[in-house]
């Protein structure tokens, strides 16, 4: 690939060697990346730098679940001898404080590209817009970028198809709910994803009664059932309700709020709530790109399909972050931008082949890697099962949070961790000692041999894998 400078008489703006659509996850990460390594980059962004996590995604829902977890513990402050007599929310001071942390890591990307023709940041809505010999043609507003390789990283929005009548009532999602500063009194989540179970716990400790209706006949479908019931259990032990193998199927406003059907099988209920926040999946941005120019046609939500190297089946055409299907995640789609370096600019070498561990952030949190017990049982593998109570760890007990269990899942003959599961406080931060083992392929007998520190939540760690069985 050769860098351009020079403009053709018959199309003006500039030769690339790389256009990206999207400043989020993975694009700004690879504009930065490519540029250093002498690539002429421009990069496209037509809302706000940093995409869904930055804007309203991590950033914000994880500030926010600090301030709701500020208020549990300052209830709970007699468990510590502590007289706190009333706790008050102050909503509007929730929500700005989230606003203020995102506001200062968009500001820091958009610094990044301050003084910089490249990688060179375009504002505006990008299209393709088909080829132009062996180039690739991507407008944006009045202007048209030539280039070899377009990268495609425009992420997701709130699937909100399957409700009949939504248009009719206000509702929230997952890129609004930062805007809504009255707290909800009863607010009704369509769907019990990880983003519902997060948000729902915010809301309940900001003094909000929540229910989540789920078609699914537990929570967090692809876990091990006996992790999402005992996640499930103590939420429920907060005053969250479920409805499960239900589904919101129509809404309309009514005196207060609004009315919700859930149907059930061959039962339908009538659900009153002052507030809807619809939380039924993700569909990919991929409807207005101009994909038809190139001969690129998206599956499912908008998907686009991709190979291990994040290729389309279009030459110079690749695909990063949530479109491409799989795990949708801000470290997924940061880790696509060193596996597209690698293809753009690098060896080749770095794929999709890789371990990918992930977090529920409730309170305690779900650290998630690798297989599940319930998903190799049914392969036939031959494994053992470790499963340590929390309760039976000095530094949980010490810190009165001893609520969950870490299970772990090994090859019988290798003991090789095939999968985690660290229900616990802390839980997201803990699992990374399970991600390293899996990453090194190392048998668990380098945990269950080395000395831990006492006292620590990381001990548990270590007793799951003193009970495997
Ligand atoms: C409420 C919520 C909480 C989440 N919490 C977590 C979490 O705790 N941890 C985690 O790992 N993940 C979390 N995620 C998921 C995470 O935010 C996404 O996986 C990640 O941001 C995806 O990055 P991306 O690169 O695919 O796209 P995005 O970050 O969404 O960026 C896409 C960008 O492309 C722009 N764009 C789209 N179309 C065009 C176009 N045609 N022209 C120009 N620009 C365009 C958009 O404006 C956007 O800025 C959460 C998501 C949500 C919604």
């Amino acid at each position: 690939m050769r860098s351009h400078s020079a403009e053709s008489p018959l199309m003006p703006g500039p030769l690339l060697d790389v256009v990206i659509i999207g400043a989020g996850q993975a694009g700004v990460s690879l504009a930065h990346a490519l540029a250093k390594a002498g690539k002429r980059v421009a990069i496209a962004e037509r809302k706000d730098l940093g995409g869904s996590c930055v804007n309203f995604g991590c950033t914000p829902t994880k500030s926010v679940i600090a301030s709701a977890r500020a208020a549990y513990l300052a209830r709970r402050a007699a468990v510590f001898g502590l007289r706190i007599p009333t706790v008050e929310i102050d909503f509007p001071a929730v929500l700005d404080r989230a606003r203020s942390i995102l506001m200062s890591s968009r500001a820091g990307i958009r610094r990044s590209f301050e003084g910089s023709d490249n990688p060179r940041l375009v504002r505006g809505h990008a299209r393709l817009e088909g080829r132009e010999r062996r180039l690739l043609k991507v407008r944006i507003g009045k202007e048209i970028l030539r280039t070899s390789q377009v990268v495609l990283d425009t992420g997701t929005r709130s699937d909100l198809r399957s409700i009949v009548g939504l248009k009719s009532v206000p509702f929230l999602h997952a890129s609004n709910w930062l805007d809504q500063d009255v707290l909800p009194h009863h607010i009704l989540f369509a769907g019990g994803g990880y983003i519902a179970l997060e948000m729902g716990q915010f809301y309940r400790r900001m003094g909000c009664r929540v229910t989540i209706v789920d078609g699914g006949d537990q929570i967090l479908k692809s876990e091990d059932r006996d992790i999402a019931e005992r996640l499930q259990h103590m939420l429920e032990s907060e005053g969250i309700q479920f409805r499960l193998n239900c589904r919101v199927t129509h809404v309309r406003k009514s005196l207060g709020g609004l009315a919700a059907t859930v149907e059930k099988a061959d039962a339908r209920e009538v659900f009153t709530a002052s507030h809807l926040f619809v939380s039924a999946g993700r569909r990919a941005n991929t409807d207005d790109l101009g994909l038809e120019t190139v001969g690129l046609k998206p599956g499912e939500r908008g998907v686009l399909a991709v190979d291990e190297k994040l290729a389309t089946g279009v030459p110079g055409i690749w695909a990063a972050g949530d479109i491409r299907g799989g795990p949708m995640f801000t470290h997924t789609s940061w880790d696509d931008h060193r596996i597209l370096f690698s293809q753009l600019a690098g060896d080749g070498k770095r794929t999709t082949r890789r371990i990918v561990p992930y977090a529920v952030y409730t309170d305690p949190e779900l650290g998630r890697v690798g297989a599940t017990e319930e998903g190799l049982r049914k392969t036939g593998r031959k494994i053992r099962v470790g499963l340590f109570e929390m309760r039976g760890n000095g530094k949980a007990r010490e810190r009165s949070e001893a609520r969950g269990c870490i299970k772990v899942v090994v090859d019988a003959k290798t003991e090789k961790l095939l999968g985690a599961s660290v229900l616990a406080s802390d839980g997201s931060e803990l699992v990374h000692v399970y991600v390293v083992l899996m990453n090194a392929d190392a048998s668990v007998n380098v945990l269950r041999d080395a000395i831990q520190i006492h006292p620590t939540l990381a001990e548990a760690l270590q007793s799951a894998v003193g009970k495997l069985a």
